[in-house]
């Protein structure tokens, strides 16, 4: 397999970067893009048009199945704008974002552009990208260079449409971050949601949907297991999801009391183990996925999220678990389940290095 690899980013391009901070690995990631899914369900393949040239002027059409697509690689004098191409076991997923996460900030007549935006579109969020002036200038001009190479079908379509703050916000790292990009041939929205990241030697960024999305991450648990035990933690998170008595289960049996639907919530349950090294002690976690069962609503959702974090994790051979989530958002992709210090993605055995 031939991989490039990754240039680590220059430490100062990331406030308060310690390499003592924890090391996050990614063993055989496994998650069927449900982040990315959407509302995917609700609409009839038939709705999309095969072709895009054939939609005389198409109503905004925002959702997009992602699916595997090609892109292009040109050898030319900007190769460093050539999208890496990750392994095929590269599937980690950005998680504990929602697309509500990714307007914060926005100015509301920004985020009714975003909605008018023409078919087909998606956010991008640039790694390690602070709103700023010159920053959103940069970020535009490097977009711009790589989607064109990559996708040369929407070269002549495809409008960038940086995000517009609402407000000036103070901190490390203040929003938005998010970059619409639309007009893009439906194929290339799908191949862009599809493999989520990309990353480039001179730009690297994370895709998302338009359309409204809820993670399907519900925490991280700490249990006394290593890596090998996934079998267990993963029996784990279904029979308390099962149990009508738990906090976890008992939420689903009342707001889910179809027996279908409920079993296809249990059903959809994932388990990831991630490596947490602190303080030089090395501890695995367990960030735990189940598909929502209040997939268009921000706020039920919440409730789903305290029902899950007060649920006592309980397995006969593992005891219980603690809630461990990480403190702060990741910098570098913007997802909850990680900290951004040092996210270093393990696909098989090629190592790429993303934060
Ligand atoms: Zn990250």
């Amino acid at each position: 397999m031939s991989f490039a690899p990754i240039p680590s980013p220059a430490p100062d391009q990331i406030p308060g970067e310690n390499h003592n901070m924890p090391l996050i690995t990614n063993p055989n990631y496994s998650m069927d893009a449900p982040t990315l899914r959407t509302q995917a369900s609700e609409v009839a393949d038939s709705e999309f048009p095969t072709t895009q040239e054939k939609e005389p002027s198409p109503p905004p059409t925002t959702v997009i199945h992602p699916s595997p697509g090609p892109y292009s690689t040109p050898q030319d004098d900007l190769m460093e704008y050539n999208a890496f191409h990750l392994p095929e076991s590269f599937e980690y997923r950005v998680l504990g974002i929602s697309s509500e996460h990714l307007r914060h900030n926005v100015l509301e007549r920004a985020k009714q552009e975003w909605q008018r935006a023409r078919n087909f579109s998606v956010i991008i969020v640039p790694f390690y990208m602070s709103f700023s002036l010159t920053q959103i200038q940069k970020a535009k001009t490097n977009t711009t260079i790589f989607l064109k190479r990559a996708f040369p079908g929407s070269q002549g379509t495809l409008t960038v449409i940086p995000a517009a703050k609402a407000m000036d916000q103070q901190g490390e790292e203040p929003l938005p971050w998010g970059i619409m990009i639309a007009g893009l041939m439906y194929c290339d929205a799908a191949t862009l949601l599809h493999h989520q990241f990309w990353l480039s030697k001179a730009f690297c960024f994370v895709a998302y949907p338009t359309t409204p999305f809820i993670s399907t991450w519900i925490g991280n648990w700490a249990f006394a297991m290593n890596e090998n035990d996934k079998p267990t933690v993963i029996e784990c998170l279904k029979s308390n999801l099962a149990n009508a008595h738990t906090k976890i289960g008992k939420y689903l049996h009342t707001k889910i009391p179809d027996a279908a639907e409920h079993l296809f919530v249990i059903e959809s349950a994932k388990v990831q183990p991630i490596n947490v090294i602190k303080q030089n002690s090395e501890a695995t976690h367990w960030a735990f996925t189940v598909d929502s069962p209040h997939p268009t609503d921000a706020n039920q959702h919440k409730q789903w999220i305290t029902a899950a974090e007060a649920t006592v994790w309980y397995h006969a051979e593992i005891a219980t678990g603690e809630l461990c989530n990480p403190r702060n958002t990741c910098k570098c992709c913007k997802g909850k389940d990680h900290v951004s210090a040092r996210t270093v993605i393990w696909p098989a055995r090629t190592p790429i290095q993303i934060g």
